[in-house]
């Protein structure tokens, strides 16, 4: 038995519900098939708004902000302190790090006497804010234009100096 739903549209949009029993030609479902192909075969000339990642990649806003790097100053040291300002202005509370204390003959290795020996940023917490860059009184971190690339495991998101810390072209 066929059962009407009757509902009240504020927007005069919406379309009420009914299971009322098909027609012959409803059930054939031949023009509702017909009218599908239709659709597709509009869309198909039309030019496409989807792009193919990671083959072509859109082009971001100059604003965009990325996955983070950690900067070296201009004879190749790291320049982060391990002082922990980044990580207390993070409002996800997705960096942790150790400090250490440089060592002698690590002088090219790390610009001041503390350094960051470990330094990880949880990219799964992150929000890309770019608060971290703006309380580092370093000039150590900065957001890039990078997105961080796909994962299938939870710890691949886990970013250690390894993935951070700018490559050294000396
Ligand atoms: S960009 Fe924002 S959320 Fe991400 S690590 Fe920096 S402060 Fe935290
Ligand atoms: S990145 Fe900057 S704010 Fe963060 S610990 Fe290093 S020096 Fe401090």
């Amino acid at each position: 038995m066929a059962t009407e739903f009757k509902s009240i549209s504020l927007s005069g949009r919406k379309k009420d519900v009914s299971n009322k029993d098909m027609t012959f030609m409803e059930k054939l479902y031949l023009p509702a098939m017909a009218k599908g192909m239709g659709i597709t075969l509009r869309h198909f000339f039309k030019p496409k708004v989807t792009i193919q990642y990671p083959e072509v990649k859109r082009e971001f806003s100059p604003v965009y902000r990325g996955r983070h790097i950690l900067m070296r100053d201009e004879n190749g040291a790291e320049r982060c302190t391990a002082c922990g300002l980044c990580a207390l202005s993070c409002p996800a509370e997705a960096i942790t790090m150790t400090s250490g204390e440089r060592k002698k003959g690590e002088e090219n290795l790390y610009r001041e006497e503390k350094y960051a020996s470990t330094y990880e940023i949880n990219m799964l917490r992150c929000i890309f804010c770019g608060l971290c860059e703006e309380a580092c009184p370093k000039e150590a971190i900065f957001l890039t234009q990078d997105m961080p690339p796909a994962d299938y495991q939870r710890e691949g998101f886990i970013y250690g100096k390894e993935k951070l810390v700018m490559k050294n072209e000396q």
